[in-house]
């Protein structure tokens, strides 16, 4: 599955958020409950009406919708690319994920010590990102004089790596992350960087946790933090963790008073599981019928047989075609049958780019 790791500095806010995401009753789909895959990683359900508009036509039984893992990747410190703390592990967790999640105090309490000892979230993000990069930097400096001595003996592989480790090193140098650069490369030269597992070209989205009462319209620390992602291609979602914690606490029943109450329209964590998905760039497509509706994600840009893949993988061994009906076409004209008289069920082949909210049906040889 698809991964975030949630980072941060220590008491920004992390493990209120992360318990708060497993624990919500939205999180858990009714009947496929909250798993913990190991300590601190947790399977949320991605929130989407749509499954609740197409189940409801479909008549089916059950809803089910795709997921996503989440990692609590607590234990960062001033000095962690240099070992400290838990400095070494903390890296290798950071390196196994697909998108950063990185936690931002952007509350004033003053009874929640600050380990910088003054609230300023965009410098905090830079200290993190500082660890990130010097960690990135001593491993490129180990591995780029081996690829340019490849690459002085004309080795292919080495010769398409070399630009993109230089481009990488110069970045940081200039201070920058890694992920500045990915705006400037083609596909091509995005997957070379992709093989690399830089810890700073990973897509990065800024939580920032603000007060109670900043919830819904942010503070001036959410806005500066705002400004320095637009800088980098980052994300940035304002939450207060606290919130989150009560909603996660709450009946479902009274969810809607309480949020009114505090001028949301809905939980913060639906926000930040879908900016999560977008961040991975992933989409969702889905299959209905009596017995239930499912969402399920792929790779923006997967085709056809891929998506059968992620069904099964003899679905993608044997796909012939997939009957495809628009979302949209699907709601509008009130379910399959309806949409076949219209002309809107599409029969497409194995070259067919999926597209978000396709509803799809899958024919395959076994
Ligand atoms: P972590 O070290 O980043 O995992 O931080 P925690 O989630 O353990 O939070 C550290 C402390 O800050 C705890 O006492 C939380 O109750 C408190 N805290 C977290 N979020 C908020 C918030 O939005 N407002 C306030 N006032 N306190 C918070």
């Amino acid at each position: 599955g698809f991964r975030c790791g949630i980072v941060g500095l220590p008491n920004v806010g992390k493990s209120t958020l992360f318990n708060a995401l497993t624990k919500t009753a939205a999180a858990q789909a009714a009947n496929y409950p909250f798993c913990t895959i190991e300590p601190n990683t947790g399977d949320v359900a991605v929130p989407d009406p749509r499954l609740r508009d197409i189940a409801g036509i479909a008549k089916s039984a059950n809803i089910i919708p795709t997921r996503i893992t989440f990692v609590d990747i607590a234990g960062l410190v001033r000095g962690a690319s240099k070992g400290e703390g838990l400095g070494n592990q903390f890296l290798a967790n950071i390196r196994e994920v697909d998108a950063i999640v990185h936690v931002l105090r952007c509350f004033e309490d003053d009874d929640i010590t600050h380990v910088e000892g003054r609230i300023d979230p965009v410098a905090d993000a830079e200290t993190v990102e500082t660890e990130l990069m010097i960690s990135d930097l001593e491993s490129l400096e180990r591995r780029v004089v081996a690829t340019r001595k490849k690459a002085t003996g004309k080795d292919k592989d080495a010769l398409a790596q070399l630009p993109i480790m230089e481009k990488a090193i110069a970045a940081i140098e200039d201070g920058k992350p890694v992920r500045t650069i990915v705006a400037g490369l083609d596909g091509e030269e995005r997957r070379e960087l992709r093989n690399l597992n830089l810890l700073t070209s990973k897509p990065v989205l800024y939580v920032c946790n603000v007060a109670e009462e900043d919830a819904a319209n942010g503070n001036a620390h959410s806005e500066s933090v705002a400004k320095m992602a637009e800088t980098q291609g980052a994300g940035s979602v304002v939450i207060s963790a606290a919130i989150e914690a009560e909603i996660a606490q709450l009946p479902e029943d009274e969810v809607g008073d309480y949020l009114e109450a505090m001028g949301l329209t809905e939980p913060g964590l639906d926000r930040l599981i879908r900016a999560g998905y977008e961040l991975l760039e992933l989409i969702t497509y889905f299959t209905a019928g009596p017995k239930e509706t499912r969402a399920w994600t792929v790779h923006l840009g997967a085709k056809a047989p891929q998506a059968a893949g992620v069904i099964h993988t003899d679905f993608e061994k044997g796909f012939i075609r997939a009957q495809t009906i628009a979302f949209a076409d699907y709601v509008s004209l009130g379910g399959e049958v309806a949409a076949k008289e219209a002309g809107k069920a599409r029969d497409e082949g194995k070259e067919y780019v999926v597209a978000d909210g396709d509803v799809m049906l899958f024919k395959f040889n076994v």
